[in-house]
């Protein structure tokens, strides 16, 4: 672990020796934002889409993106390269770098542009088969949810609070209505329709969320994007949790009470299968 390789700014260096400065204004205000793009046999699942995003984000917090997205793509593969494992998780951060401690941004600021590279740990075939529980609790979260910032103090408590009774995801509610995970988009179904929250200041527009629809449209799935009550979450058919390494996980409870039937419905399982098709096919064995 401690002699595996990262980058940080512009080199390829072994964990241990990875250093920032104690005034850099990711470690001092969580000024920064990241990504989280899943490889998968050393292929990219939708880099272009993440990177847009990551400029996005870049963009909203005026922070000059370092890299075009072939620097990018080019500085991604020579990480991951370096890495055995299969499937991976590659781990973008840029901070507004290294400043006297004042809020406002400073004059002249280099960003730290941080990667790691880690195994993608794909939940089992029995977990997803029997789908997993959530809990439920008010969105305490700021109002920019839509940008992927490193301050993710409001998703660590509320993934701690799941964690702490046992649950897999938090599904989260503003005002009565369904935001989203504390690292997951959250979808439901009714009378056969998929219904996901709006995209909006009230939750990361996850890479899947657009992928999904897509998907929705390929297979003929009636898709709705609209704010959805309280009401509605505990009346569903089918609850989903989507994100780049859970990918489609169908949720069977929340707050101990049974989803629809109790168990993964025949939507996830449509969906599911069409996500598998749709991500790039794990490597042909070698020949003997
Ligand atoms: N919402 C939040 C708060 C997240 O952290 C994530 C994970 N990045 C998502 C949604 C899902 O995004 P994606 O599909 O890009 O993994």
């Amino acid at each position: 672990m401690q002699d595996s390789l990262v980058y940080l700014n512009g080199q390829l260096t072994p964990l241990a020796d990875a250093k920032i400065s104690v005034l850099d204004r990711g470690f001092i205000f969580g000024d920064g934002v990241y990504e989280v793009i899943p490889i998968y046999a050393g292929q990219m699942f939708r880099a272009e889409q993440h990177l847009a995003r990551l400029s996005r984000s870049l963009a909203k917090i005026r922070i000059d993106n370092p890299h075009s997205n072939s620097e990018w793509i080019n500085l991604i593969e020579q990480l991951s390269q370096t890495h055995p494992a299969q499937n991976q998780i590659v781990y973008i951060q840029v901070t507004r770098g290294v400043a006297p401690r004042a809020h406002a941004f400073p004059a002249h600021t280099i960003p730290t542009v941080f990667m790691m590279c880690n195994p993608m740990v794909l939940l089992s075939d029995t977990v997803r088969s029997q789908g997993v529980a959530c809990v439920s609790m008010e969105d305490l979260r700021w109002l920019h949810c839509e940008i992927k910032s490193i301050s993710l103090l409001g998703n660590v408590l509320s993934a701690q609070y799941a964690a702490e009774q046992s649950a897999t995801e938090v599904i989260q509610f503003r005002d009565g209505f369904l935001t989203e995970g504390s690292s997951s988009n959250v979808w439901i179904v009714k009378d056969n329709v998929l219904l996901a929250p709006p995209k909006n200041n009230l939750i990361l527009e996850g890479i899947r969320y657009a992928l999904v629809e897509e998907l929705c449209s390929a297979s003929k799935i009636s898709f709705s994007s609209r704010p959805i009550s309280r009401a509605e979450v505990f009346g569903a058919d089918e609850v989903m949790l989507t994100s780049a390494s859970k990918e489609i996980l169908p949720v069977v409870s929340i707050d101990s009470k049974p989803v629809g039937t109790g168990r993964p419905g025949p939507m996830f399982s449509q969906l599911y299968s069409a996500y598998q098709q749709a991500k790039p096919p794990a490597k042909p064995s070698a020949k003997k």
